[in-house]
């Protein structure tokens, strides 16, 4: 049990580390140090060039790498861990954590086209810009924006379920 909650945990920040990564890529279409490791990492093959600009400019996008480089990094990413962490769980757990995996992925890539298309007002104070640049998440401070989890357990959640699937708390 605190295995797989071990497992959660590292996918949901590892999800947001990835997405801040590519958040601050700089300039716009590029790539960083960073972003490029964890993409070799994942065996995802850098967009090539002229096509990185282009997608970027047409998607009017403000910062961060090109999207579809990110969905496929997302991808791969929860892709490699998705054996681990379901490997502990009993079958219906393992519907409900499936479930889970998923919309941490579309809230993930929902976020990131958000923001990476995010245009950042002039005059701000650079307190104010610098907080307006940060989401919510991403660290590890609150991922149960992406995903509910069981207050009891933290594991994930469905909101249907009435009773937590892996400790048998009641929700
Ligand atoms: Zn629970």
């Amino acid at each position: 049990m605190s295995a797989f909650l071990l497992a959660w945990g590292e996918v949901v920040t590892g999800v947001g580390a990835l997405v801040d990564e590519a958040l601050e890529v700089e300039p716009v279409g590029g790539s960083s140090v960073a972003w490029s490791a964890s993409r070799t990492r994942l065996g995802v093959s850098p967009m090539p060039e002229p096509t990185r600009q282009e997608t970027c400019r047409a998607r009017k996008q403000t910062r961060g790498a090109p999207v579809t480089e990110l969905d496929a990094v997302l991808d791969a990413f929860v892709e490699s861990r998705r054996e681990l962490v379901l490997s502990m769980l009993t079958p219906p757990q393992r519907t409900v954590a499936l479930q889970s995996l998923e919309t941490l992925l579309e809230h993930a890539k929902a976020h990131f086209a958000a923001k990476s298309i995010e245009v950042v007002k002039r005059g701000l104070f650079k307190h104010a810009k610098v907080a307006a640049s940060k989401h919510q998440y991403g660290t590890s401070s609150r991922p149960e924006v992406y995903v509910m989890e069981c207050p009891s357990c933290r594991g994930p959640r469905q909101t249907e379920a009435l009773t937590c699937v892996f400790c048998g708390s009641d929700l």
